[in-house]
């Protein structure tokens, strides 16, 4: 690392975690243990006091000393400009001011990321040209308001890995709606979505571009929907799921900060989480981690093993909701090849957790494979699929289909079930089973496994072959309006569909076969 001076602007790393100087004992060790911090800045108001250290906040507890946190208060380095040698104290920590006020407290973890020097000198990334001018009005919009802004997530992931990508998440370091404003006004983009968790959503040409304010979160519980609130940077990193997915591009710089090792770990192929338990507080990532470790061919590194064994042993699969379920397998469903993932999925033992009957891999090759061919849409994916694993109706409802739809593919499955015997009979006409699989939904067809992928593929085609002629055509021919039009056409349906005529013999195909109706 060089010890270089940097202007205060290019070093906030977001808000500080901040606990006014009257608070308990007991709340600033709350604080402390659910953000896993080792400072904490005291304030007046909104005035800096000074920080109050961990170790010194529990020995005191331990002491039991009649005290107050301003008591406890300690001086630490700070000012409005900062250098790396400004970091030698022995708080390893400086706070960033900024006329009273703390705007940032730099820790040696902030200044070893933000190395940039070290870590991104070999990395030329290109920027494609629409991505370049989201990043220069970004960068302009954050300028005009005071505050930093990092591209941040998958867009940085891709851009190292020279993967196209359309979904950019920004993050700032403070003041998102404004800063969401006023990059929406600069880039003429439409502000699609706000939400309550101070999060914007800007919709410019093909991109989708997400806003947040830093921000460091906790779990009440597995599998719950996290707390959070405007935290630093390095919090916002160690929230995300794996290390390759924690890069921030800074984008005044154009420099990658890397509080944990994410370049290192995507040069090496490697998958990791950020943290022995992320996969308990949060089991959707791994699904996540099947779609990155397949999408991408990447390895698990020996602790996201590890922290899989753990989320499987605690059963925490059972606690997601079937609604966050589903979305994480739409999310699968639109993987360029989803049976890779889906694989992967059952030989990590994780399907087991959810279905009582898990296909090899032979079987979700095939499955997928069709499913491709007949082209089905990612949620008809999901249907099939559940069907495809359901023993019971109510197993559907693990991947949210209920209602209607759930009764509906229930039924067919168990009718299809039922005429399996007729549809391998060869002696009976193919239209046949054509009228009676046409009304099944075609997710159905796919969940049953005994027949076979070329005769399902002939039976979608025969679903579009039309009979030749129409009611009107029968009627110019001299068929009387009523019943007998609908079972003619069907007639010459079925015909076409068994290649009994030819294209042109329609008329004389109904006058033999349909004698007694052109002779009254
Ligand atoms: P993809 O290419 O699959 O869309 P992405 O990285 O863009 O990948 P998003 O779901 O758009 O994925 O999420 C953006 C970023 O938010 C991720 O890169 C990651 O840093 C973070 N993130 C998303 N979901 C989680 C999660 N469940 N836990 C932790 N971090 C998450």
């Amino acid at each position: 690392m060089k010890n270089t001076t940097h202007a205060a602007e290019n070093f906030l790393t977001g808000t500080p975690l901040t606990i006014d100087i009257k608070s308990s004992f007991e709340q600033a060790q709350e604080l402390f243990s659910l953000a896993g911090e080792e400072l904490l800045v005291l304030t007046d108001g909104a005035a800096f006091k000074g920080v109050l250290r961990r170790r010194v906040l529990e020995e005191a507890m331990r002491f039991g000393l009649k005290l107050d946190l301003a008591d406890l208060l300690e001086k630490i380095p700070a000012g409005e400009d900062f250098s790396q040698e400004a970091l030698k104290n022995p708080f390893s920590a400086y706070v960033l001011l900024k006329k009273d006020s703390a705007k940032s407290l730099i820790t040696l973890k902030d200044a070893f990321a933000f190395a940039w020097e070290d870590l991104s000198e070999n990395f030329s990334l290109e920027f494609p040209e629409e991505l370049s001018e989201i990043c220069t009005k970004a960068s302009e919009a954050a300028k005009a308001l005071g505050l930093r802004v990092f591209l941040v997530g998958g867009i940085v992931r891709d851009l190292i890995l020279k993967r196209p990508s359309f979904d950019i998440d920004l993050v700032v370091t403070e003041k998102a709606r404004y800063f969401a404003e006023n990059l929406a006004q600069k880039l003429g983009a439409r502000l699609v979505k706000t939400s309550l968790f101070g999060t914007f959503k800007l919709a410019w040409r093909d991109y989708d571009i997400d806003i947040a304010q830093a921000r460091w979160e906790y779990y009440e519980a597995p599998a719950r929907l996290p707390k959070t609130f405007p935290g630093p940077l390095r919090q916002d990193a160690f929230r995300r799921d794996f290390t390759i997915n924690s890069l921030f591009l800074c984008l005044k710089t154009r420099r990658l900060i890397d509080y944990y090792g994410g370049l290192k770990d995507l040069c090496a192929k490697k998958l990791r989480v950020l943290h022995i338990l992320s996969f308990v507080e949060d089991p959707t990532r791994i699904f996540r981690a099947a779609r990155y470790a397949t999408r991408f061919n990447f390895a698990f590194s020996s602790d996201t093993f590890r922290a899989l064994s753990l989320a499987l042993k605690l059963k925490v699969l059972s606690l997601l909701s079937s609604a966050r379920l589903r979305n994480e397998f739409l999310r699968i469903m639109e993987e360029e090849n989803p049976s890779l993932a889906i694989i992967f999925l059952a030989e990590n033992r994780v399907l087991n957790e959810l279905f009582e009957k898990v296909p090899d891999k032979f079987e979700i090759k095939r499955f997928f494979a069709l499913a491709t061919k007949m082209r089905l849409s990612p949620a008809e994916k999901i249907e099939a699929f559940a069907l495809f694993l359901a023993l019971r109706e109510k197993d559907l409802e693990r991947l949210d289909i209920s209602g209607h739809k759930k009764k509906a593919l229930w039924q067919a499955k168990l009718s299809l079930k039922e005429k399996a015997a007729f549809l391998k009979d060869p002696k009976i006409p193919l239209s046949e089973k054509v009228f009676f699989l046409e009304k099944m939904p075609r997710e159905a067809l796919l969940a049953a496994s005994f027949l076979d992928e070329a005769f399902i593929l002939k039976c979608l085609k025969c679903f579009e072959i039309k009979p030749g002629l129409s009611g009107e055509d029968l009627q110019k021919l001299g068929v009387k309006q009523g019943p007998e039009i609908g079972k003619m056409l069907k007639a010459l349906r079925a015909a076409k569909i068994d290649g009994t005529i030819k294209p042109g013999e329609e008329e004389a195909f109904l006058r033999k076969e349909f004698a007694d109706v052109f002779s009254s």
